[in-house]
This record gives C-alpha cells, structure tokens and sequence, in this order.
C-alpha cells in the first residue's frame, strides 16, 4: 500500500509515511471487507458511511501539517482509522462522531491498539468542540456544504483546517489557513465524500 498508493503518488511526508505503515488499517474493517483493508478504496463501516481509502487519509494528513506540539480536532470518526493516523503525528486529538455506534466501535479498536491520547464525544461535530476551545489543526471527515463559521472559530491562530467542501456528489478539498488578519484558502483536489449532516452542515 505505501509503494504503490502512496508513495508512488506524492506522498512524500517521511512522518505521514511511517505513520501509515504502522497502523493497522484491517482492525478497522470488519471481516466482511478484510480483502480490502489494502486496497485504495473507501469500505462500509455501517451506519451508511465509509472508511476513507488510504491515499487520500495520508495526503489529508500531510496537508494538515500536523506535529507533536498540536491538538486536533476531527470531526466525523467513522471507524477511527484517521484518528488513529492523527493520534500518532499530533499532541492529543479530539473527535466528534454523530453516531454512537461508529464512536464506541472506534474507541474499541483504539484502546485495543493501545493509543491513548484521543478524546471522544458524541454529537454534532459541525458545531465544534463543546466550550470554548482552541485547536493547532481541524480535520473535516466529511463533506460541508461551506466550512462552518462554527469550525473557524475553534482554529487557533496560524491554525491550518483541511475540509471538503462543496455539494454532495464531487467537492472542493481546501486546506485554511487562519492567520491575525485573514483566512487564506488552498485548492488541494477533488474529492468525493459523504455529506456531514447537522446544523451547520446538509440538512438530514
Ligand atoms: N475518517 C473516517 C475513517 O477513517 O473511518 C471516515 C469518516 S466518514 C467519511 C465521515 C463520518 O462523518 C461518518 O462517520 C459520519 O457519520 C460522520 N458525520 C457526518 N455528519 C457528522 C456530524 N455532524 N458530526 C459528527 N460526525 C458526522
């Protein structure tokens, strides 16, 4: 997966790499799709949603610029593989799943792995992290119709946010960044991603 999915694409962060080769993607997926835990695809995890493919897992983290001095805030858990990802390059993570049958599943799989610097709350993650918070980075697991007023807030200063936005169906992935004065955004590609439902996000 890493020579031919990764770097043979441009993944080419030495952290991001090592990272990708130490987490165990199979302990994420159940037993029906475990002939895929290798593959550079998306696979079912329940509740409608999917497992993010491997590249786009690493190149959203290499484009998150993530390092031991960072808390991140990840918003839609899913099976918890990109938290896992995160958990190793970032000082603690926090995430946030609507559903808790994905979030209790993650947290399994992660305690079993023996990582412990995650946080994990259950709700409406496009409202952010409850209380007021700061966050070094933001990851968006999910589509936004335009990343939430909600999420900006929560990015601290020289904060960088990755996130695709733009309808359902092909989105826009933008890495922000949220310096004194103003918000710079960047076109990194498109993406496909399902919808992050809630109040600042698509409509149920
Ligand atoms: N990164 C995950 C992984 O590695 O398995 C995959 C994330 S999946 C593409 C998107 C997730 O966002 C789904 O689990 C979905 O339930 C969640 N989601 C959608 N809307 C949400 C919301 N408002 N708050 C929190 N999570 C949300």
């Amino acid at each position: 997966m890493l020579d031919r999915h990764l770097r043979g694409r441009d993944i080419t962060d030495p952290e991001v790499l090592k990272v990708m080769g130490e987490v165990p993607r199979e302990e994420f997926i159940s037993q029906a799709y475990l002939s895929q835990a290798y593959c550079d695809g998306p696979v079912p995890i329940g509740m409608g949603q999917t497992i993010s493919q491997p590249y786009i897992v690493a190149l959203m983290s290499q484009e998150l610029d993530v390092d031991g001095r960072c808390d991140v805030l990840e918003i839609g858990t899913g099976s918890g593989y990109q938290t896992a990802v995160l958990s190793k390059l970032a000082r603690r993570v926090y995430t946030i799943e609507r559903h808790h049958e994905l979030s209790e599943s993650a947290q399994a799989v992660l305690g079993r792995l023996g990582i412990g610097n995650v946080e994990f709350y259950i709700g409406d993650g496009s409202r952010g992290w409850p209380g007021e918070r700061l966050f070094e980075r933001i990851m968006v697991t999910a589509a936004v119709p335009v990343v939430p007023e909600s999420l900006i807030d929560q990015l601290a200063e020289g904060g960088i946010m990755v996130a695709p936005e733009g309808p359902g169906g092909v989105q826009r992935l933008i890495a922000l960044k949220k310096d004194k004065h103003k918000i710079t955004e960047r076109f990194i590609c498109d993406v496909r991603f399902v919808k992050l439902l809630g109040e600042h996000g698509f409509e149920e």
